[in-house]
């Protein structure tokens, strides 16, 4: 049952946690899908550049148009000789590729382009020129190129250069290929790479490469030739402008301004790693969730950092080997993001928790204070509250010293536990526990009386002895304050325990109902009556049994009789109840005859019916409907019912007697009568209160009481019947000074009609 309650919350805390990383996992999607998580992005991407920065492959190489060029050639634009004597010089070092970054839409010198026409017919290398292509309109997809002018198209490839900026003005992605009017174009770094893709889909460029790795080489120096021809060989060559005044030149994540022909560089080294595949941000946000869902079932901040470690980690690690070892270009901003949320969240709760929990403990002895009993007290309706206050504190704290008052609590709830007090124990005032109890109010008195009991001895703190003294308030389940007051009026009048007025009448009003109750419960099955077996110690069977009855009530579950039967004799109701035992005993010892069992059994007689001439009636009548001997039955009385007035209980025992009925007096030694004072009672047997049995075979004077009154009953003619055997040690003692029956658990637990029968006969079997 309890389990099952522990299940269900724990299944309920677990939908809330995959509920709650749900919604922050479709908040972040839906930021992500705005763009919002794109300037963290590209932090992280940053990040990740850094990270795997590396050097450039040195397959492409970099031929500027520099400084030291522009001092060198001065005019410009440039002769178109010079690009010639460049081309020569490359295709003569063996370069596969020769690229240019260069304008060449408009015709210059007829001499001179037909020079540099002529030197790119006759290179070997496949040389590629620009096309710079601009929209045409902010609306327009395809661009409007403009194109190298046809003579020197003829002997070329075509590669389109150009550079879209980013909203935040940055250059972090390159095109595969543009669309011009008629159809897609290779980018430059394309052609370069000798990758295809398709047009218009740009790659990010992979920004981990350092720029200043990219083989560079003055263009003057290579038109003079300056250079060993090995450099080239099989090299795929970008020729671009890098000096300064000639301004083309862009921004760029990581590496700052750069020149255009460096960025078609980096863009085609990047592409000889393979093409970028651009994985988003999905994926990683699903694995994300994952530990996001870890940290939100975390119990301590360790294990937040350790789930948010092992989660980030993983998620960089994407990033990295994704960029790195499968050109993958993964987002990874909402994935941290979700970890990020996921983390403070859980984070903030267990602050909060803590600081709730701080909130609901006593500082000084760590136990829970009256703030917590409060809110434990919201659950419980049907309960009450006991407020224990220690007697003299002000001493006991004097005696012990400050510091071992925390000490000294745990000593006094290690005795209420051992009392009985159940479930937590709360410090509602310096020098106050308390408890809520659902006892019934008579089992929670005597309940109360006991630990007053248990308390009598000193405890032991830090090798002094206390005495300690406590008095007991009890109230209604929400009012701690009149549980201490009640407790303090106890103290005031030297009791052990009071109600407060109002839990007093509560109190009052539930026996009330369940009195109301009983009624009920007589006329459906909620009765029931057990037989526990009296063992004949001579013969070594059974050979007869005491009725105990039992309510099984419908909402309070199992009642005890110690709780039912003072309230039924107070609400005159026990004459019923008792009448109502006896119908239920004739009819079994009837079965039990008919299957061949002769048993006597007991019934418990409260003191106050023996007096009651009504009662003696009814009984008689339901003797003479004879149908069973009456000296099959046996009664039992306590002392108490007979001492107040002798001689009417007297005259009602023999009416018993006269019927065949026998009588025993119950609970034998608790009282203050005599065994002589006995004699006077027409009795047939004794019971020797448990209390006294139960270690008599271990406890001198114990044994000594039990064995001098079985001899002076036998004197007096009476049977004796010992109570509470729990141990066959004491069995052994109780044969061995002749005591006539024996009845406790070690022989058998009180149980059913039936199953009375089945044990009767077995031990009968057995002694034959
Ligand atoms: P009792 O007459 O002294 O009954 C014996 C009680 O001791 C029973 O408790 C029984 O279960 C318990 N007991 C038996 N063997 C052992 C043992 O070895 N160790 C211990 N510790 N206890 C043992 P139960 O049934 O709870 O009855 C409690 C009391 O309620 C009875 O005490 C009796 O006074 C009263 N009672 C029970 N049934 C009736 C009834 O039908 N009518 C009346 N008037 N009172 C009843
Ligand atoms: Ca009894
Ligand atoms: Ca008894």
């Amino acid at each position: 049952m309890q389990s099952l309650s522990r299940w269900r919350s724990r299944a309920g805390r677990r939908v809330v946690q995959a509920a709650t990383v749900l919604a922050l996992a479709v908040a972040i999607a839906l930021s992500a899908s705005a763009g919002t998580l794109q300037p963290l992005e590209n932090v992280l991407q940053n990040a990740g550049f850094a990270m795997r920065s590396h050097a450039a492959s040195g397959q492409i190489h970099v031929v500027e148009m520099d400084a030291a060029s522009v001092a060198a050639i001065q005019r410009w634009p440039w002769d178109r000789e010079h690009y010639a004597r460049v081309v020569e010089r490359l295709d003569e070092a063996g370069a596969r590729t020769i690229a240019f970054d260069v304008d060449f839409s408009t015709a210059s010198d007829r001499e001179q382009d037909d020079r540099f026409a002529a030197a790119l017919a006759d290179a070997n290398a496949t040389v590629i020129l620009p096309v710079f292509g601009q929209r045409g309109s902010f609306a327009e997809k395809r661009q409007l190129d403009s194109l190298p002018i046809p003579q020197l198209r003829e002997h070329a490839l075509l590669g389109s250069v150009s550079v879209s900026p980013a909203s935040d003005g940055l250059v972090r992605e390159m095109p595969i290929g543009t669309f011009n009017a008629d159809a897609p174009r290779p980018s430059l770094s394309a052609q370069l790479a000798q990758r295809s893709g398709v047009a218009d889909d740009d790659f990010p460029i992979d920004f981990s490469i350092q720029p200043d790795t990219l083989p560079r080489h003055s263009f003057i120096a290579v038109k003079m030739g300056e250079f060993d021809p090995a450099t080239f060989a099989g090299k795929d060559v970008i020729i671009g402008a890098t000096a300064i005044e000639m301004g083309d030149r862009y921004a760029t994540p990581v590496h700052g301004v750069i020149p255009g022909v460096i960025i078609q560089a980096l863009a085609a080294e990047t592409l000889l790693d393979g093409v970028p595949v651009e994985i988003g941000w999905a994926l990683p946000l699903l694995l994300a969730a994952l530990f996001a869902y870890a940290i939100i079932a975390a119990r301590s901040r360790n294990r937040i950092l350790v789930q948010f470690g092992l989660g980030a980690t993983l998620v960089f690690a994407l990033l990295h080997f994704g960029a790195s070892e499968f050109a993958l270009r993964i987002a990874i901003a909402p994935a941290l993001v979700m970890l990020i949320a996921a983390a403070l969240l859980r984070w903030a709760i267990l602050v909060r928790e803590d600081f709730e929990e701080a909130r609901l403990v006593d500082a000084e002895s760590g136990m829970p204070n009256r703030r917590a009993l409060e809110r434990a007290a919201a659950t419980h309706d049907r309960s009450r509250i006991v407020a224990a206050m220690i007697d003299e504190f002000d001493a006991v704290k004097l005696v012990i010293g400050q510091d071992a008052i925390s000490d000294f609590l745990a000593r006094l709830q290690d005795r209420l536990r051992v009392a009985g007090c159940e479930g937590p124990i709360y410090r509602i005032d310096d020098r106050a526990l308390a408890w809520v109890s659902s006892l019934e109010p008579l089992e929670l008195e005597s309940r109360l009386l006991g630990m007053a009991a248990i308390l009598r001895s000193p405890v032991e703190v830090r090798g002094s002895r206390v005495d300690i003294k406590l008095t007991f308030g009890i109230a209604d389940v929400n009012a701690p304050d009149e549980a201490l007051h009640a407790a303090s009026q106890a103290a005031r009048h030297g009791e052990c325990f009071a109600y407060h007025e109002q839990a007093q009448k509560s109190a009052l009003d539930q026996q009330l109902s369940l009195m109301g109750e009983l009624e009920e419960a007589m006329e459906g099955d909620e009765l029931s009556v057990l037989y526990q077996p009296k063992f004949d110690l001579r013969a070594e069977r059974i050979t007869s049994a005491e009725a105990l009855i039992r309510w099984r009530h419908p909402v309070r579950g199992d009642l005890r009789p110690d709780i039912f039967i003072p309230l039924a004799e107070e609400t005159n109701r026990i004459d019923e109840l008792t009448l109502f035992v006896l119908r239920r005993v004739i009819d079994d010892v009837r079965e039990w005859r008919k299957g061949g069992l002769e048993i006597r059994a007991a019934i418990n007689i409260s003191a106050r019916l023996i007096t009651s001439a009504d009662f003696t009636a009814r009984v008689e009548s339901i003797l003479l409907e004879d149908r069973v001997p009456a000296d099959r039955l046996i009664f039992e009385i306590t002392e108490s019912a007979t001492i107040g007035q002798f001689d009417l209980a007297c005259s009602a025992l023999r009416r018993f007697r006269d019927l065949g009925v026998g009588v025993s007096m119950d609970d034998y030694g608790t009282g203050q009568s005599t065994l002589s004072y006995l004699k006077r009672l027409p009795l047939t047997e004794l019971k020797i209160d448990r209390s006294f049995v139960q270690h008599a075979h271990r406890d001198h004077a114990d044994a000594l009481l039990v064995s001098s009154t079985v001899e002076l009953a036998h004197q007096l003619g009476l049977q004796v019947v010992a109570e509470g055997i729990e141990e066959e040690a004491c069995l052994d003692f109780l044969r061995e000074i002749g005591c006539d029956y024996a009845q406790g658990y070690f022989i058998a637990r009180p149980m059913s009609a039936d199953a009375f029968f089945d044990t009767a006969q077995t031990t009968i079997a057995r002694a034959a």
